[in-house]
């Protein structure tokens, strides 16, 4: 396989001249977080007064993390270390955990970003010939906007038709000739599942690659999406702290997603004792965005499990790749005490052929019990009025549920295309407990 690159010289830098690389911006995005009170306070208290205090990229571990709570608490402004007339555009996170965070950018803090955007797309061989449809909100979240401007540096056509109302992405598609999509992983598979229920016919389409991201997914989900569809996905990762997408990508070699580390220094965690894990083993990732003046953010605890591979990527870009994130340290659910992500279900049920592509996780209390049930659609090819092939098949994903995660679900079985679809970010779990 050929490989491209956008900015060779950079994507293929040698390690020691990549570090000595983020050691200079690393000393810069201090200096200029040293002017915002929050970080002058922060990082006085442990001795960094300049950004000429960081003599070695080691000096990092002495930077205090930052969390989503310190941003939430330094909001509007407090985080905006360059003059108000200064900003061009704020953004803001989904808010799926709590109170949004707000981000903003310099027309620099733009440049950068969209690059990075350029990059990631172009890693994953699109070029200025390709139709770009992208199927993600526009608005506060970066999805939209970042994609939609990172499309364009490429040179390719960019369609901004948004997320929702599959019938009419169904006729941009043939009317535009759109090769390449970007979504969230569970808004391509309803799209799938529409394409088939609506007709279209899939030689009327020129698709041949998505970007699927925002959310997690499994590897198998991945599969899923490129053998009904019969396109190449690539994983997408970004947060709105640092920028928003175009953080880490995929490249053509599909193994997982390249940080940008000349845009983001990347470590990896133990989420509880805040000690650095070694390559390889899983962990949280910590965030520092090396690309941005307006609101710079030191050492960001972004609560997403991953890892760093040791292993170079065939593509030869030095750029170490991470794992495919697997979810937030918070979305861990503690079932009769026992831990589970709602990851660990996915994995299972999105490898069995008769599921469908949806589902949805409810926990609830019975009595001093906690108590799962897991809702799957079926396949299309499943008959619903056939009962005991339905009850052998829930029957079947209940003991291979149980066998992996150790906890004995309910398993529901459900129409294809009944369960919620969200336009954003799926919901996947609905745990209806009282809050303690
Ligand atoms: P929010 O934290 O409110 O969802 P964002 O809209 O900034 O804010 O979304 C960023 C988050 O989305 C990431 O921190 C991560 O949890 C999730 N995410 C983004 N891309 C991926 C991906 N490819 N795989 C898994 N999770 C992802
Ligand atoms: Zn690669």
């Amino acid at each position: 396989m050929t490989y491209q690159y956008w900015n060779k010289e950079m994507e293929t830098l040698e390690r020691s001249a990549l570090e000595a690389y983020q050691l200079t911006q690393l000393k810069a995005v201090v200096a200029q977080a040293l002017r915002t009170s929050f970080y002058r306070e922060r990082l006085s208290a442990v001795g960094i007064r300049s950004g000429e205090d960081i003599q070695n990229l080691e000096d990092l571990g002495r930077i205090p993390f930052t969390t989503k709570g310190d941003l939430r608490s330094g909001f509007p402004y407090g985080f905006l270390s360059i003059p108000k007339e200064e900003v061009v555009r704020l953004h803001a996170s989904s808010g799926t955990t709590g109170t949004p965070t707000t981000i903003y950018f310099s027309k620099g803090d733009i440049r950068r970003w969209t690059s990075f955007v350029a990059r990631s797309i172009y890693a994953t061989g699109c070029t200025k010939t390709d139709v770009f449809q992208n199927m993600i909100t526009y608005g506060l979240f970066t999805g939209g906007l970042g994609f939609h401007f990172g499309g364009e540096e490429v040179g390719m056509l960019v369609i901004p038709s948004g997320s929702g109302n599959t019938t009419r992405q169904f006729k941009l598609m043939q009317d535009f000739g759109t090769t390449v999509v970007h979504a969230t992983p569970s808004f391509l598979l309803h799209v799938q599942a529409k394409m088939q229920e609506e007709g279209v016919r899939r030689d009327k389409l020129k698709l041949i690659r998505a970007f699927a991201g925002a959310e997690p997914y499994s590897e198998d989900t991945r599969t899923r999406i490129e053998e009904l569809l019969t396109i190449d996905v690539y994983n997408s990762y970004g947060l709105s702290e640092m920028n928003g997408p175009g953080v880490a990508f995929e490249c053509q070699a599909k193994n997982d997603l390249h940080l940008w580390e000349d845009g983001y220094l990347g470590e990896i965690v133990n989420p509880k004792t805040l000690e650095p894990v070694p390559d390889g083993e899983t962990g949280e990732l910590v965030l520092t965005c090396l690309c941005r003046e307006a609101t710079p953010i030191l050492r960001y605890r972004t609560r997403d499990l991953s890892g760093f591979y040791t292993e170079p990527c065939p593509c030869g870009r030095t750029h170490r790749r991470l794992h495919r994130i697997t979810g937030r340290t918070d979305d861990m659910l503690i079932i009769n005490g026992v831990n589970l992500f709602p990851s660990q279900i996915e994995e299972v049920i999105m490898a069995m052929k008769e599921v469908g592509n949806n589902y949805l996780i409810l926990v609830e209390k019975e009595g001093v019990l906690d108590r799962i049930t897991v809702k799957t659609e079926v396949g299309p090819e499943v008959f619903m009025d056939d009962t005991r092939p339905l009850n052998t098949l829930k029957e079947r994903i209940r003991k291979t549920l149980q066998a992996s995660i150790t906890i004995n679900p309910r398993v529901e079985l459900h129409q294809p295309g009944s369960l919620p679809v969200s336009e954003g970010k799926a919901t996947r779990v609905l745990d209806q407990r009282p809050k303690r």
